[in-house]
């Protein structure tokens, strides 16, 4: 039996990796980490490509928040250089800044706009629905039918496998609409890439002499010979651990193809979206945010799937429903077990990393003050 640990945590994904750092530095816990997969990082892992290509292999991953303090703590293990997140789209045979912005407006509708133009072309084309119950109202709420067809519908259509009818107003109200010319991603205030990798902050990070390391270990099969002295962080599925007794909760899956090519940069930006061509959902050549300079080029196409690792929560209400109920007895092993539920997979919430960060920190707070 392995028993000489004061924490025991399920998962080197970002959060497993954050509560084990706290805990062996500030608290000075001897804390070993099990992980399923052959390597730490979890889906933030990046991993040199056969091509020599740093690729990004669950996904690309870009790295935002509007914490100062955040970044300041991740700051410890890495540097950083600035964050290069440009996504066009690509429909009716030419490709658009994405998120929509005075740019995109104006190539759409082949008119030239300023911010009040661009409002009251907004204004006469959106529907009035004052307030969407799904993905598709809230889009047609916000950009009416012609760009909703243009942009949402097929993508959605082909990364979920359902209607925007059948999925919340969340699902796309993650996206801003803008009346200027940023063409960036996402607003956060920091956006920002760790300058050797994420797998390489990571390791970092639990470099500390009280943290072990075991890969291509499953706690579910382990579970019974270790017994940590104060508590058990799991960040695996949390209906995975009460061997879905409840049912299954669903997963949407992403197959990745990483294509490499002979010439230096294949795309204008990161990510393509094709919403209306193809089976893949969107293109992504990874060097231009990482910055690595190579003669060649790795470009990675995803295919959304229904079966495979999970990746994205599926926001219906009957699976809300589902996990409330997992997680009703998520707090019941907490209370009776100290075995801590936290991170995307556990709490089965899209988080981005930042997210998932703050929470591994929220975390570590609470079992400081139950059990330091
Ligand atoms: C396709 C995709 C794109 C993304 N893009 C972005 C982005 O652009 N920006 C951003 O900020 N975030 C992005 N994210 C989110 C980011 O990946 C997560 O926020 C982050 O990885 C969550 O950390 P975690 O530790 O909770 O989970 P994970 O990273 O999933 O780590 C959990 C770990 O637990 C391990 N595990 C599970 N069960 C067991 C078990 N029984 N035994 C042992 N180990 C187990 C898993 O193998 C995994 O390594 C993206 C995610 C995906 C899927």
């Amino acid at each position: 039996m392995l028993s000489p640990f004061d924490l025991l945590i399920v998962g080197a994904g970002p959060v497993g990796c954050v509560i084990a750092e706290r805990a062996a530095s500030q608290l000075g816990w001897k804390c070993l980490i099990i992980e399923k997969r052959n390597h730490i990082a979890g889906n933030c892992y990046d991993r040199f490509h056969e091509s020599g290509i740093l690729i990004h292999q669950y996904g690309p991953h870009y790295f935002r928040t509007n914490s100062k303090e955040l970044l300041d703590y991740l700051s410890q293990f890495t540097g950083w250089i600035p964050g290069n997140y440009i996504v066009k789209s690509s429909t009716r045979g030419e490709l658009f800044n994405f998120p929509i912005n005075l740019n995109t407006l104006e190539q759409f509708f082949k008119t030239s706009l300023d911010e009040n133009k661009g409002k009251a072309l907004i204004e006469q084309i959106r529907e009035p629905i004052e307030t969407p119950g799904n993905s598709e109202e809230f889009v047609l709420s916000r950009v009416g039918k012609e760009m909703y067809e243009a942009f949402y519908l097929g993508y959605t259509l082909k990364q979920w496998d359902r209607h925007p009818k059948d999925l919340s107003a969340s699902v796309c109200g993650r996206i801003p609409i803008r009346f200027n010319r940023d063409c960036r991603y996402v607003d956060h205030d920091y956006q920002v890439t760790p300058d050797h990798g994420f797998t390489a902050m990571f390791a970092n990070m639990i470099n500390h002499p009280n943290i072990q390391v075991m890969l291509q270990a499953d706690y579910l099969e382990l579970k019974k010979e270790i017994t940590p002295k104060r508590a058990t962080i799991y960040c695996g599925c949390v209906d995975d651990y009460f061997e879905k007794k409840l049912g299954a909760l669903p997963w949407r899956s992403l197959e990745f193809d990483f294509r490499e090519y002979d010439k230096e940069y294949l795309q204008p930006c990161v990510q393509i979206n094709y919403p209306n061509e193809h089976e893949y959902t969107r293109s992504v050549e990874i060097k231009h945010v990482t910055g690595q300079k190579h003669p060649r080029t790795t470009v990675s196409y995803e295919y959304p799937r229904s079966k495979g690792d999970p990746y994205y929560p599926i926001p219906a209400p009957q699976n809300a429903e589902l996990y409330q109920r997992y997680q009703n007895l998520a707090e019941q092993e907490t209370r009776e077990n100290r075995v801590h539920f936290c991170g995307r997979l556990a709490t089965y919430k899209y988080m981005n990393t930042d997210e998932a960060i703050e929470s591994a920190l929220k975390t570590f707070e609470g079992i400081k003050e139950l059990y330091g």
